[in-house]
C-alpha cells in the first residue's frame, strides 16, 4: 500500500524516491524565475552582475538565491507549510532550494555556508504553529551542505505588527532595532534563510545587525522571492 507520502505533492503519482516529495516531471514544471540580479534577485538583464538598483545602492548582503516567484504551486505548498500544519513539506521546499544552490554554485561563484541562521518567529505565533517553518528548511539544508544550523543565534527583542498590509516604508520603521544576534559571527561566511522574501525589510534588517558583526559573507536564502 503506497501512503499519502510517497505521493508527490502536487500531481499525486506514486513516487520512486518518497524522500523527494515531488516526481520529476512536476520538477521540471515549476516556474523557473527570469534572468535576475545575483544580489537583489530581481528582474535583471545580466545574470553576472549586480543591476544598477544595487549600484546605487547596495543591499547589506552579497547574494539572493530562491527557487521561484512567490506563484503557484511553490506559493500553496509555502502557505500549506506554514498555515496549514503541514511540516512535512519543508525538506521538499528545502530540497528545492538546495537543487537552486548548486545549480547556481555551476554557473557564478557562490560560497559555501559554515553557517545558517534563521528569520526568528515572534513568540505567539511560533507557539500557535508549533515550529518556524525557516527552522524546519535549515536543518536538513544543514545537513546536506554539511554546515553549521544555529537556530539560536537570532533572537527577536520586541514584537512587530505583521508586516503583510505594511508599504516597504513602515516595514523598515516596524522592524528597526527589533532583532539581536546572539552569537559571534565575525569572519563565518553565512546565510540566512526566510521562506518568502517580499521587499526584503526583514532580511536587510537583520543583514545590517550580522554586516555591523564583521561576517565574511552573507548569502540571503529563501524558497520564493516575489518579483
Ligand atoms: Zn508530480
Ligand atoms: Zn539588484
Amino acid at each position: 500500500m503506497l501512503t499519502i507520502r510517497s505521493r508527490c505533492w502536487l500531481c499525486r503519482q506514486p513516487l520512486r524516491l518518497a524522500q523527494h516529495g515531488i516526481c520529476s516531471y512536476c520538477l521540471r514544471q515549476l516556474p523557473m524565475p527570469p534572468p535576475c540580479c545575483p544580489c537583489c534577485g530581481l528582474p535583471a538583464g545580466d545574470t553576472r552582475y549586480p543591476c544598477g538598483r544595487c549600484l546605487q545602492k547596495t543591499p547589506p548582503w552579497q547574494r539572493l538565491v530562491f527557487v521561484a516567484d512567490y506563484v503557484s504551486p511553490l506559493s500553496r505548498l509555502i502557505k500549506q507549510l506554514k498555515f496549514q500544519r503541514r511540516p512535512e513539506l519543508a525538506p521538499l521546499l528545502a530540497r528545492l532550494l538546495l537543487l537552486r544552490w548548486l545549480h547556481l554554485r555551476r554557473e557564478q561563484y557562490l560560497n559555501r555556508p559554515e553557517m545558517i541562521l534563521t528569520v526568528p518567529l515572534q513568540k505567539m505565533r511560533r507557539w500557535r504553529r508549533g515550529y518556524n517553518q525557516s527552522e524546519l528548511l535549515a536543518a536538513p539544508l544543514a545537513r546536506w551542505l554539511g554546515c553549521e544550523y544555529r537556530p539560536q543565534a537570532l533572537r527577536r527583542i520586541r514584537a512587530t505588527a505583521a508586516q503583510q498590509r505594511l508599504t516597504a516604508r513602515q516595514r523598515k520603521r516596524n522592524l528597526r532595532g527589533a532583532f539581536r544576534c546572539e552569537d559571534n559571527l565575525a569572519g563565518r561566511h553565512v546565510v540566512l534563510l526566510d521562506d518568502v522574501v517580499t521587499t526584503g525589510s526583514t532580511a536587510a534588517e537583520i543583514a545590517a545587525l550580522l554586516q555591523a558583526q564583521g561576517v565574511a559573507s552573507l548569502q540571503i536564502w529563501c524558497i520564493c522571492r516575489t518579483l
